[in-house]
């Protein structure tokens, strides 16, 4: 199903004229009321009359998260604050927070963002959908909330956490989609066993997981556990929040909501703009956001896009699942390896839970010689003979270095020993926090 076909399917060529057209009145926006973009502007040498085609967007000066920081907490505001509706703020996963102020219509048109997000994913008014991301200061439990309200689901506002309560929500209100982080949809199927539910038994059928890295074999141990259709959605404080891109039933690549999202990808050493289908940098100017727009924001998310037709009939561009953040990239005996490359080479074999702990040293940075990853094993493994443990370790070895080219050291620890988490996982911890 398709909410909106008149954007969502209109021909590129006439997205590009609406890109445009929005992409010029906004730098022009920004020039006129944020001192921040009449600056970086100016130090470049351009004015909003020098954006005459798309391929102007390469003037433009860059965002990055460091702008943010500076201009804390309103610096990079365009309207005066009576217009201000609501604030929200990033989970900070990279240090300090930052701040994303909405008017009345930038939360209208997220709203209308979610419901088309939720539809591509395959929701229904229909559904009884249960919010387990985190409401308040987060941007996910309320994004989903008010695009499900909207699409006319039922929304079950569980939020993170109670993990007990969600299980029995889910039994008892026959829950139909469950939208929350991958790592917390793992949490929910531990959760469930221990309490002897089956989640592949109940109401169940669809869930929408993002806010964290995850491979496409983590998707397919949900899909496995919890007896669902697992889809992908993407998004980020600065940007808007949950909604920028999601996949639809066909499960190849998450649709950028073009003609809010005008997206490029740099060469992240360069700046230099990469060709559609390379891999870099996703970089995105808000076309439509009122209250704080962002120009060329850097959102140091490696990724690559695909504009080819989509079999469901959608012509917004493609983004490739997230290998990572740039920030998260390790560099081992100069091999750069993502979090979720070793995540997937771990789950594709036998006995591993998906738990595990990247073990650095901050001393060296990201850049190490010795990596060490601890991954939980199941049950079964666990209660067998020593030599299962011994055999695991070592194939886990020999499959790291096959595959990813890296020596680990693999520490095999209990079921259950590494922490859970409700919202974001953490996966690369520095020795000393442990
Ligand atoms: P914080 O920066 O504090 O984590 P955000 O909630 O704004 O706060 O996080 C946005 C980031 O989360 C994105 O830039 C991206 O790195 C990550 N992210 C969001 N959705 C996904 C996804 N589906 N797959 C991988 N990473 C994701
Ligand atoms: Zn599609």
């Amino acid at each position: 199903m398709i909410r909106d076909p008149e954007n969502e399917s209109m021909p590129r060529e006439r997205l590009e004229r609406l890109q445009l057209e929005r992409l010029r009145a906004k730098v022009g926006e920004v020039y006129e009321r944020v001192p921040f973009y009449r600056r970086t502007l100016k130090e470049k040498g351009v004015t909003p009359d020098d954006i005459q085609s798309l391929a102007d967007l390469r003037k433009l000066p860059f965002t990055s998260k460091l702008d943010f920081r500076d201009n804390y907490p309103f610096g990079l505001m365009a309207v005066p604050m009576e217009q201000v509706v609501r604030i929200h703020s990033s989970s900070g996963t990279t240090g300090k927070p930052i701040i994303a102020p909405y008017t009345r219509h930038d939360v209208d048109t997220w709203a209308e963002i979610m419901a088309r997000t939720l539809t591509s994913a395959g929701t229904t008014e229909n559904d009884v959908l249960q919010n387990a991301y985190g409401y308040g200061l987060f941007t996910g439990g309320l994004g989903f909330h008010h695009g499900a309200e909207l699409l006319g689901a039922t929304v079950i506002p569980t939020s993170t956490g109670n993990t007990k309560r969600q299980i029995l929500m889910i039994q008892d209100l026959g829950t139909t989609v469950i939208t929350c982080t991958p790592s917390y949809a793992i949490t929910l199927h531990e959760a469930a066993r221990e309490m002897g539910v089956d989640l592949r038994d109940t109401t169940l059928r669809l869930g929408i997981h993002g806010a964290e890295p995850w491979s496409e074999k983590m998707r397919e141990d949900i899909e496995d556990r919890l007896g669902i259709i697992a889809i992908n959605v993407y998004g980020l404080t600065e940007v808007i929040g949950p909604g920028v891109s999601v996949e639809c039933p066909y499960k190849c690549g998450m649709h950028i909501w073009e003609d809010h999202f005008l997206a490029e990808v740099i060469n992240p050493e360069t700046g230099e703009q990469l060709p559609y289908g390379e891999e870099g940098e996703l970089v995105i100017t808000t076309l439509t956001k009122e209250a704080q727009p962002v120009i060329r924001f850097r959102t140091r998310d490696i990724i690559s896009l695909n504009p080819e037709p989509c079999d469901c009939g959608r012509t917004m561009v493609r983004m490739s699942r997230l290998t990572g953040r740039s920030d998260d990239m390790l560099i081992v005996r100069g091999v750069n390896v993502f979090p979720s490359q070793i995540e997937s080479v771990l789950l594709e074999v036998e006995g591993v839970e998906p738990h595990y702990l990247i073990v650095v040293d901050r001393q060296h940075a990201f850049k190490t010689d010795e990596l060490e990853i601890w991954v939980e094993v199941s049950d079964e493994v666990f209660s067998d003979e020593m030599g299962k443990m011994e055999n695991l370790e070592k194939r886990l070895r020999s499959e790291m270095d096959s595959v990813l080219g890296i020596a680990a050291r693999i520490k095999l620890v209990e079921p259950r020993t590494i922490a859970r988490t409700e919202g974001k996982a953490k996966r690369v911890v520095d020795r000393s926090e442990l």
